[in-house]
């Protein structure tokens, strides 16, 4: 499998907190395996990523966008823990 870097950066709005909800606007070049039947019916079996940019990146709660909108790392959620307790 391939590593999609890109795709599972999660964001943060800085305007309102907003870390769940976002329109991101995103380029893809993908290869596809595409799997006809006999019949002529469609079935992607897979699909590789082999380019990924993110071109925009807008808050649903309150459309901040550009600086307002942080990146979070995976691996800092991760390794987070509760402060209390
Ligand atoms: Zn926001």
């Amino acid at each position: 499998m391939a590593e999609e870097a890109g795709a599972a950066r999660q964001f943060r709005c800085s305007a309102c907190g907003n870390l769940t909800r976002f329109d991101v606007t995103v380029s893809r070049r993908v290869k596809e395996f595409r799997h006809f039947s006999v019949g002529g019916d469609l079935t992607v079996e897979s699909v590789e990523v082999l380019e990924e940019h993110v071109d925009a990146v807008e808050c649903r709660w309150c459309k901040a966008s550009g600086d307002a909108i942080e990146l979070r790392s995976p691996a800092v959620a991760e390794n987070a823990e509760p402060a209390e307790g």
